[in-house]
């Protein structure tokens, strides 16, 4: 690992054949809202960062590490460097797991650097045909269920006549690893994935304490309808009335944290539009990364004189499920989930436990059903390789810290492992499946709604 001084030195001088490599191009970023100044200077450089960051780990290299990146967004600022494809790999193999942010001692927004980088990346620095390719279909499927939803008669039949297992037999796959990654966490499609079944109203029961809004999200829509259906059934049962508007579409976190920002302001907006005029006391969302994005929704729409104030009061109201049942209190009857004991590991979602700062409430949560005893894995706060669409485009080290987590989660000797987020569960279940372990992935909405409907976990089917 080299020195602060030394990384700082070899950018600011332009001496790196690394960064230089590709360097034809004007120096500096663009006009339009770089990464300020005063907190690219908030760095004092120390390292802390560097142990818990999960691409300096996978990577080891200083440009990989937030130091490092925030050096390079340094000198790319100071017109010392120029974002070219060698300054841009290193801005894409962040995960934006937040895990810095937590870990800084000074107080460093890198989240805010990073998120004002990525739109430069995207305007800037030309992607090559396949690449281009791959995050057309990303940014022009995965936000629109509809669009997805066409596709799944296609999914269905590649999943149940056989071809998935000629396909991954023949290995052709492996052409493009990129291709390959998104084939191996493609859900299972259900018969659930065709159709949203919940009703646009749901009464509470017993009496009414809240009236709130559900967001249903996109993929979780689709492949987890499930974990959907159990979290409106746990807030009834807690009291509330759940609202969920039928024009709501997704909620921009995929757009927005790959700085695809023209994009994620429009679904933002639509977002906030189709709960105008529901008059919901909360607005409440069970997937970690979603959560984070309706929350940033008055830092996205910042600019915009129609939504910015909108986007404030929306945001206002944006609760996670668990958070929203520890701050109003949980009050429906729990049953025990199995006849002995039932140990649980709760896997932390980064952008719950980073982005949010919620850790303790899921835990608080999980251990209100009876007979569960909760397990903490080693490297807790550490990305397990989802991070949206990270495990797709960069699947090497998304693979690497899958398997990592996966080991992790398993060495506890939980019976069942709750993750609070789709693409966490999805990458979960690939590196549990490459291992051929078999053990209960839920999310901890699931784990409350058969509790509270004393379903016992083995029939869970029914
Ligand atoms: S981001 Fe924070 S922890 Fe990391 S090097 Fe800078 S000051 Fe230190
Ligand atoms: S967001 Fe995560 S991957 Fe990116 S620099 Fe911070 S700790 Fe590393």
């Amino acid at each position: 690992m080299q020195t602060s001084e030394k990384s700082n030195n070899n950018i600011s001088n332009n001496n790196n054949p690394e960064i230089n490599k590709f360097d034809k191009q004007l120096k500096g970023f663009d006009p339009k809202k770089p990464p300020k100044q005063e907190l690219i200077d908030a760095c004092v450089h120390c390292g802390f960062c560097l142990s818990t960051c999960p691409s300096y780990r996978v990577i080891g290299k200083e440009m990989d590490s937030p130091r490092g990146r925030i050096y390079l967004m340094d000198a790319i600022n100071k017109q010392d460097a120029a974002l070219t494809k060698a300054t841009t790999q290193h801005f894409d193999t962040c995960l934006g797991c937040l895990a810095c942010v937590s870990t800084c001692p000074s107080g460093v927004q890198y989240d805010k650097l990073i998120s004002a980088t990525r739109p430069q990346v995207e305007r800037n620095q030309p992607r090559n045909l396949l690449d281009k390719i791959i995050r057309f279909v990303i940014f022009n499927l995965f936000p629109y269920p509809l669009r997805l939803r066409l596709l799944l008669p296609i999914l269905w039949l590649y999943q149940n006549i056989g071809l998935q297992k000629i396909i991954r037999a023949t290995g052709i796959l492996k052409i493009s690893p990129r291709i390959a990654a998104m084939e191996s966490i493609l859900p299972k499609i259900t018969k659930d994935s065709f159709q949203d079944k919940l009703p646009e109203i749901i009464p509470p029961q017993g009496e009414k304490r809240y009236r709130v809004g559900v967001v249903l999200g996109c993929v979780q829509r689709l492949f987890f309808s499930p974990v959907n259906e159990a979290t409106v059934r746990v807030l009834t049962a807690n009291g509330c009335e759940v609202v969920i508007p039928k024009t709501q579409g997704c909620c921009a976190a995929l757009p927005s944290h790959q700085g695809q920002e023209k994009q994620a302001q429009t679904l933002a907006k639509q977002m906030i539009d189709s709960f105008a005029n529901t008059d919901v006391d909360y607005i409440i969302i069970n997937a970690a990364g979603c959560g984070h994005t309706l929350k940033e929704y008055a830092h996205i729409l910042e600019d915009d004189i129609e939504y910015r104030e909108k986007a404030k009061a929306f945001t206002a109201k944006v609760r996670d499920s668990q958070e929203f049942l520890m701050e109003v209190g949980f009050t429906a009857n729990l049953t025990p989930l199995t006849d002995g004991e039932l140990k649980i590991v709760y896997q932390d979602a980064c952008h719950l436990l980073h982005g949010q700062k919620i850790s303790l409430q899921p835990r608080q949560l999980l251990r209100k059903i009876p007979q569960v005893t909760l397990k903490e894995p080693i490297d807790a706060a550490l990305c397990c390789g989802s991070a949206g669409v990270y495990n797709m485009l960069q699947p090497d080290v998304a693979n690497e810290l899958g398997q990592q987590k996966v080991d992790n989660l398993l060495n506890t000797g939980a019976n069942l492992i709750a993750s609070p987020n789709p693409g966490c569960a999805l990458q979960i279940l690939k590196h549990l499946n490459l291992k051929g372990k078999e053990i209960m992935v839920k999310h901890p909405m699931e784990l409350l709604d058969s509790s509270i409907r004393g379903i016992k976990l083995k029939d869970n089917s029914k």
